[in-house]
């Protein structure tokens, strides 16, 4: 099933991102916790490649295991920046392979050594010629793309990075999924511009629950997000005891949840760091406010 066609019902939903094992031992641990996740049957799940720490290897047979077990859908991240055509292309084949229709097209993000490279002859420069090749595969494929309400730390300005995206999505990408933000006013400011400039592409806001002190640091290092100050707020008080942190955490993630279906946003994709117990909280918090 598409992603696109999920959303066009518009119910209010959640949708769930997992992903892949860091090394080889963990691998059942993250099944198992994934097929947990799946349980609670949200719209779809995506599963990253490589991100958070974890190996590529494994996106596929994790999105397999998901879509199997518990009938949800999925999207198999897939990033290019450090690849070979040949090696994209048996990728795209495996996903085809595995049933999986919808794949998030992503660049990767520049390590020191290939920020610091010729990028002259790289196959693949940008997420945008990613989406380019996988469009030529034909029209059976759903692509999805990442967007920055905060604008991408490379960008110079959120002028430049929105005609970027602009360029994905007359490329081929047929939705956005954004990167994880704690004030949701920046995504209502950003949604504004977007449409301005013309982008009419779906876009599921991304929401981080952050429910430990250390995941603070990693999250401002990984997306370069504005903390407001009722956030810094809560994690100064509450930061010290993992279970006051976890219920806050949840309740804050809950709250930008609601305000964003308040505001006309219909599915929310939740960054559940394979956690089944933020999943289900969430999901319980809102359990007289999801769609059936
Ligand atoms: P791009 O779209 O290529 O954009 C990167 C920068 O280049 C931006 O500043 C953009 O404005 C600029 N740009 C874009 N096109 C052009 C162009 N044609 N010419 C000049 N400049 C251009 N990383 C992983 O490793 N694995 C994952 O699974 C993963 N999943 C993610 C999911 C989401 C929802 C998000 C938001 C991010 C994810 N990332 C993942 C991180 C992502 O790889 C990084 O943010 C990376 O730095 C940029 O990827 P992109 O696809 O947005 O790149």
């Amino acid at each position: 099933m598409k992603i696109t066609d999920l959303l066009s019902r518009k119910k209010l939903t959640l949708s769930f991102e997992v992903f892949p094992p860091k090394t080889d031992s963990s691998f059942d641990s993250v099944k198992r916790a994934t097929e947990e996740i799946s349980k609670l049957r949200p719209l779809f799940m995506s599963v990253t490649y490589g991100a958070g720490g974890g190996t590529s290897k494994y996106t596929l047979e994790i999105a397999k295991s998901i879509k199997e077990k518990n009938g949800v859908p999925t999207v198999a991240h897939l990033t290019c920046v450090s690849s070979t055509r040949e090696t994209v292309r048996e990728r795209i084949a495996d996903i085809r392979a595995a049933g999986i229709q919808n794949i998030m097209a992503l660049r990767g993000d520049l390590t020191p050594d290939l920020a610091d490279s010729d990028r002259s002859a790289w196959p693949y420069r940008h997420a945008i010629d990613l989406i380019r090749e996988l469009k030529e595969e034909g029209d059976d494929l759903c692509i999805g793309a990442a967007c920055y309400p905060e604008v991408h730390p490379e960008s110079a300005s959120q002028r430049e990075d929105i005609m970027h995206l602009k360029e994905k999505v007359d490329a081929g990408a047929s939705f956005l999924t954004t990167q994880m933000f704690f004030d949701n006013n920046l995504l209502y400011n950003f949604l504004y511009k977007i449409r301005e400039a013309g982008i009419t592409a779906p876009v599921i806001p991304g929401i981080m629950p952050i429910t430990r002190e250390n995941q603070v640091e990693r999250a401002i290092k990984l997306s370069g997000s504005f903390m407001p100050r009722r956030f810094i707020s809560m994690v100064d008080k509450f930061g010290s005891s993992p279970a006051a942190m976890m219920q806050a955490g949840v309740a804050y993630a809950t709250d930008q949840i609601i305000d964003l279906f308040a505001n006309g946003i219909t599915n929310v994709h939740v960054y559940t760091m394979n956690k089944p117990e933020v999943a289900s909280q969430i999901m319980a918090n809102l359990s007289d406010i999801l769609d059936k």
